[in-house]
């Protein structure tokens, strides 16, 4: 992966973007020594240019962008990383620099939660706790929401449909993510069928 930095004043622009979500979260500027200091390490560094040195994201916040993967545009002067951040990206505290509104849904939200929640151990949460129990307990769980959800179906109450709906819609989720699945490949599979 060859990067022109001396096209233009040492400095290349790196767009930052979620690997699940494909939302866009930041913009940065990295030099050469914070591109490769980011490909060794794993974790998002950039040259600043407000505070004129190397600016490892989350260094003082320990909201970390963890690099998936890095692109490089067609003429080498524009890199793009994809990341999993470390809870939230912009230090206003919304979750992406250019506001929230442009996410791909709640959904995918959820999802980045259930996996925040399951990555870093929390002892009290109820997704972790469901997880710690192994994954046919997480499977029994989806077939226990799905039926619940067959019984609402042949009654009339829409409440209960709607939030054994949601309790299936859940279940699923953290199921995909003990399996190491994203909602974005299952996606990808329906978009493949059309
Ligand atoms: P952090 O690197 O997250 O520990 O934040 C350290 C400092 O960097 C913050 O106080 C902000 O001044 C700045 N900063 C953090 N995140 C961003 C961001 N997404 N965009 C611009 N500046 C940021
Ligand atoms: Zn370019
Ligand atoms: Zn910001
Ligand atoms: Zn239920």
């Amino acid at each position: 992966m060859k990067i022109d930095f001396y096209k233009t004043s040492g400095l290349v622009p790196v767009i930052i973007q979620d690997d699940r979500t494909l939302q866009v979260l930041m913009l940065g500027y990295m030099n050469e020594e914070a591109f490769n200091k980011t490909k060794n390490e794993g974790i998002v560094t950039f040259f600043s240019r407000s505070k004129n040195r190397l600016w490892t994201k989350g260094e003082e916040s320990g909201n970390f962008l963890i690099m998936k993967n890095i692109a490089v545009d067609c003429d080498q002067d524009t890199i793009l990383i994809k990341v999993v951040p470390k809870n939230l990206v912009c230090h206003t505290g919304s979750f992406s620099c250019f506001g929230d509104k442009d996410s791909k849904g709640f959904l995918y939200e959820l999802e980045d939660k259930i996996s925040q929640r399951i990555d870093d151990k929390i002892e009290d949460s109820y997704t972790y706790s469901l997880f710690q129990k192994g994954i046919n307990k997480m499977a029994q769980k989806v077939g226990e929401e799905a039926v619940e959800l067959v019984i609402e179906a042949k009654d009339n109450n829409e409440d209960l449909f709607k939030n054994e709906a949601a309790d299936l819609l859940y279940h699923f989720l953290i199921l995909l993510k003990a399996k190491n699945f994203s909602l974005q490949e299952i996606e990808e599979i329906l978009i493949n069928r059309q």
